[in-house]
Parts: structure tokens; C-alpha cells; sequence
């Protein structure tokens, strides 16, 4: 049996940054058109925007390559940019679309507010990873964790402490890190910004019984990377990133099927692989 673990499909951040972009190719936005970084993490998706002319700058060197282009549209990722990135692109005269995820935009919010009031701010995220980049951008001493022995390391003298974290990461890894640091900081404010969209797939895939799992999405992709990880824990799991990732895969051992995807997999790459299967078991 083949069974879709639901949900599937395009989170909400995702979908609007899909939206804004479209939005900007459709209108007389001033060209060429660029974006600062994949918008979103699947490379399938990207090169399509890339073959409508979109130009995907290097997402490992933004400010360099944001200082390289003197006209245009720029379009910020979904995960966030330091709001630096923002001031040069206007002084440069660039026209900027933001497609900052709105709880990415969220948790922004609340960093900023608790630093004014004086906080110590511990930021748990994957580092390199352009959420967690973008949120250690608000200021230049969050403490930033991303394994236990981070906080084992940590060394807060205020008593006012705020931690939050990278909206796509595991619950089960950040469970651990949050009982950690209460340990260490007692006084510690928990502010727990798994998004809704990231939380429901894992537990979908926590809660499945199969016996193998197809996980599809780009592996550059964390909310798929932590899915992964879940379905592997449990099960037998493989990586789809399209259907020619599994052509090869020998699938007659295996008799109960489930298929989950990241948050930035578009539908059409999960029918593929359901199509396909669907006719290998008939
Ligand atoms: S996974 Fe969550 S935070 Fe990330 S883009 Fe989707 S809705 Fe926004």
C-alpha cells in the first residue's frame, strides 16, 4: 500500500514567497530581476525560475554580491536577511521585495523587543543555515546554540534571559536543548517558534507505521534534512529528491509505503513518485 502522509504541499511562508515572486515576473517590476539567495531551499523549483531569467545570486556571499549589481529587482529569501543587506540594496537604488516568512518576521520582532529590554538572547538554529544567519544579524552578541555541548558552553551573567530558535528544526533535538538550558538558567523565558507547518510534518512522520519512507525534497532543505532524520529513526527512510532519485531503489520488500515531503516540495514531484509506484504495485 502507497499512502501520502499528509500534510503535503507548500507551507504558507513558502507559498507567498512563490506568490511575490510570481508577482514580480508578471509586473513591470524594473529588471533584471534577482533573488539574494535561493528564495526557497529546492533546486528543482529554483532552476525553473532560473529559465524564466530570474538571477539567483550566491546565497554564501550576499553582501558581496548585493554590492556587485547597480539596477533592478532584488528579492529577499523567505528564511530572512540581515537588515544591513536591506539598507545597501536601497542606497543602491534596487527595488526590494521581502519575502520573509511571517514568522520568521515574528521571531525578528520578539528578538529585538527583548534585547531593548535587556535580555540575553539565546538563539538555537543550524548554523550556515540562512534562517539562523539572518536572525543572529539582529545583533552581534545572541548567543547562538546548536548542540548540547553549545550550552554546556554558554556563560550568561544576566538574569534576564530569552530563547527562541530556528522555526524548522527537530522537536524531538530541541526538546532536549530547551530541558538543557533550563537546567543551566532556570530563569530562562522559552520561546519555542517551531513553526506549525514544520511540527505537523514531523509528527505525521513520528506518529506513521510503515515500513519504509519516501522523504522528497531537496536535501539543502533543513525542515526536510529533520524529517528525514525522524522517518530514519523509526524506519527504513530514503531521500527522493525527484523521481529519478529512486528509479533504481529495489521496492519489493517492502509492502506499506508512506511518502512525506519538506515544506518547499512542490506537489507535482510527490505525484510523480506516487504515480510511479502506484503503477509498481499493480
Ligand atoms: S516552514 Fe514555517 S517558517 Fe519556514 S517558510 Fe514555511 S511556514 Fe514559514
Amino acid at each position: 500500500m502507497i499512502t501520502l502522509i499528509e500534510p503535503q504541499g507548500y507551507c504558507m511562508g513558502v507559498k507567498r514567497a512563490i506568490k511575490l515572486l510570481d508577482e514580480v515576473l508578471a509586473g513591470n517590476y524594473p529588471q533584471p530581476i534577482y533573488l539574494l539567495g535561493k528564495l526557497i531551499h529546492n533546486d528543482i523549483v529554483m532552476k525553473q525560475y532560473h529559465d524564466k531569467g530570474v538571477i539567483i545570486l550566491d546565497e554564501s556571499e550576499k553582501e558581496k554580491s548585493l554590492l556587485e549589481i547597480n539596477k533592478g529587482t532584488i528579492v529577499f529569501q523567505a528564511h530572512g536577511t540581515d537588515p544591513k543587506l536591506f539598507t545597501i540594496a536601497k542606497e543602491k537604488g534596487l527595488t526590494v521585495v521581502d519575502a520573509t516568512c511571517p514568522f520568521v518576521t515574528l521571531i525578528h520582532n520578539r528578538i529585538n523587543a527583548h534585547i531593548k529590554e535587556g535580555y540575553d538572547i539565546i538563539y538555537i538554529g543550524k548554523s550556515k543555515h540562512s534562517e539562523s544567519e539572518a536572525s543572529l544579524s539582529l545583533a552581534s552578541n545572541i548567543n547562538f546554540v546548536t548542540c548540547l555541548k553549545d550550552v554546556a558552553n554558554l556563560n550568561i551573567t544576566n538574569d534576564k534571559i530569552y530563547v527562541t530558535n530556528q522555526t524548522t528544526l527537530s522537536t524531538l533535538d530541541l526538546t532536549d536543548i530547551f530541558t538543557a538550558i533550563t537546567m543551566k538558567y532556570p530563569q530562562a523565558i522559552i520561546d519555542n517558534k517551531i513553526c506549525q507547518a514544520t511540527q505537523v510534518r514531523q509528527e505525521a512522520v513520528l506518529n506513521a507505521q510503515y515500513d519504509l519512507i519516501i522523504v522528497v525534497g531537496d536535501n539543502h532543505s533543513s525542515n526536510t534534512k529533520r524529517l528525514y532524520e525522524l522517518a530514519s529513526s523509526k524506519t527504513k527512510a530514503i531521500y527522493a529528491n525527484s523521481l529519478s532519485d529512486i528509479l533504481s531503489f529495489n521496492f519489493s520488500d517492502y509492502h506499506n509505503i508512506g511518502i512525506t515531503s519538506g515544506a518547499s516540495t512542490p506537489e507535482f514531484l510527490v505525484k510523480q513518485i506516487y504515480d510511479y509506484l502506484q503503477k509498481l504495485v499493480k
